[in-house]
């Protein structure tokens, strides 16, 4: 059990806040036909520069604004389709050596109760989940030398490992401190599918303040941790900011240098992009005073420009936002949300009195799993469980979505259906039942006839004969 030797020897940072801050102050009041010569620039499917992303967050007139999420919804639309990928977090353990002022896992949270899952527990939560159709997870960790690289190796594969009735969780994924770059080869042979670093804020000063001891006090080791992953040999990664702890805008520029580094450095960018914004957190006085509070105005501002700064990545959004939120955003391109979630540690399985005190923050959105598929099938969505490119060796699926002419087509959306249908038969109530099957009846209206639609119809077919796990 132990944490990495930092070593930031050579290291230097790759946010130029100079510039961040002066490309956020020149480009104020942009006129309308640069705005709209950017909006296009992104329809075309190019990555955004700094300076154009810096404009339109700088774009103030409502009809423009409108006009940017007009773009992020017709980029979503024309790229990706109508697809939403589910998922589940499971809070592994809360110890952790840091004492991040905005959670409510910090060291210095006397009142927090800590709990690590053992294994028995861990399969406890793995079987709740699977018992209500989860497919796949995100675990999430503390940083302490208990949640070493073999801790998060052994509690991935035993996540594979556990199968109730005909539930099992496909992919895993991973939300923990970075480690250095032997850790990540141990986590990467469990099988992992993406691991999630967020930056928290892009802002060094802010940086330091809010993370005031512990590992993660380090900015340079905390900005390339995801470089030593790739190094690794883990190419599929996911970024974030924490909105809330400076200003968003220079977070969004933030992430979109943290893109271009990775784009540079190695080829590709990150494979998806999370913005939460920051929820009260049991005794933590910045979440009951939040430094730079994002108003829902402009975070949905700041998703519509980020999909379209970064076209080709995927987008997350958490149960932390409240479901009228979910509801518009999810229409600008987020691509991945969490359903049913409960974030106290071994909250799945046991129902625990004590559970606020150990966990990380409050949720907004208590929906099941159910209700939110419901809702999705009825707001004309398609709701995936999909597993497949990452089982298949298609790594970067979002690229290929992205760039490949037809895979969404061709393997999104077949796969999106197999897995929705396993759902509704395995682990629905009759009401998202009807209403998925609604949807799915839709989406194959809207096939062509040929070879690839009689492929799926037998497919569809087999898994209503009780085949499971039939994909593209
Ligand atoms: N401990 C690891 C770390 O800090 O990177 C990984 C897990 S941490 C539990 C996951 C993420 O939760 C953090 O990266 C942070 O962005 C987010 N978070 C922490 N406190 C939060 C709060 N009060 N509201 C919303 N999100 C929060
Ligand atoms: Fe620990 Fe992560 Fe919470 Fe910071 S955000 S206190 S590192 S669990």
């Amino acid at each position: 059990m132990s944490l990495p030797k930092i070593n930031t020897e050579g290291l230097s940072s790759f946010i130029p806040t100079d510039k961040i801050e002066n490309l956020l102050k020149s480009t104020i009041n942009p006129d309308k036909s640069r705005v709209r010569e950017i909006i296009a620039k992104s329809l075309d499917k190019q990555r955004l520069d700094p300076e154009e992303v810096a404009v339109l967050i700088n774009t103030s007139d409502p009809t423009l604004i409108e006009e940017i999420k007009q773009g992020a919804r017709d980029l979503k639309t024309k790229v990706y389709g109508n697809r939403i990928v589910l998922f589940a977090p499971l809070y592994i353990g809360n110890e952790c050596i840091n004492d991040c002022t905005y959670c409510g896992f910090r060291k210095s949270n006397c009142d927090a109760l800590r709990k690590t899952l053992t294994m028995d527990e861990l399969g406890a939560e793995i079987e709740a989940l699977e018992d209500r159709g989860h497919k796949r997870l995100i675990l999430v960790y503390g940083e302490h030398p208990m949640y070493d690289a073999q801790f998060i190796h052994d509690t991935v594969k035993k996540a594979y490992s556990v199968h109730k009735g005909k539930g099992e969780i496909r992919r895993v994924n991973i939300n923990a401190a970075p480690l250095d770059e032997e850790g990540y080869k141990l986590v990467k042979s469990a099988g992992i599918g993406t691991y999630q670093v967020f930056m928290e804020t892009y802002h060094e000063p802010t940086y330091r303040e809010v993370h005031p001891s512990g590992l993660k006090s380090d900015y340079l080791w905390r900005l390339h941790g995801l470089d030593r992953a790739f190094r690794a040999g883990i190419d599929d990664i996911g970024i974030g900011a924490l909105m809330g702890l400076y200003d968003w805008r220079f977070e969004v520029m933030g992430l979109l240098y943290h893109t271009i580094h990775f784009e540079e450095t190695f080829g590709v960018g990150p494979h998806t992009i999370s913005f939460p914004r920051i929820e009260p957190a049991q005794g933590s006085e910045l979440t009951e005073n939040i430094p730079w509070e994002v108003s829902d105005e402009d975070f949905t501002r700041l998703v519509a420009i980020l999909r379209l700064a970064v076209p080709y990545t995927g987008l997350i959004l958490t149960c932390r936002e409240s479901i009228e939120v979910r509801n518009e955003v999810i229409a600008y391109g987020v691509s991945q949300i969490d359903a049913g979630s409960d974030i106290g540690v071994g909250a799945y399985a046991t129902v625990d009195p004590e559970s606020a005190k150990k966990s990380q923050f409050v949720l907004a959105d208590g929906r099941s799993l159910d209700q939110v598929i419901g809702e999705l099938a009825d707001a004309g969505y398609l709701p995936s469980f999909c597993t497949a490119c990452y089982r298949a060796g298609r790594t970067g699926e979002h690229f290929m979505e992205f760039a490949v002419p037809g895979f969404v087509k061709r393997y999104c959306t077949p796969n999106a259906i197999l897995t929705l249908l396993e759902f509704l038969d395995d682990y629905s109530s009759p009401e998202t039942r009807e209403k998925g099957l609604r949807q799915i009846q839709i989406e194959l209206d809207a096939m062509p006839d040929g070879e690839k639609k009689d492929s799926l119809r037998k497919k569809i077919e087999s898994v209503k004969n009780g085949e499971r796990d039939l994909y593209y």
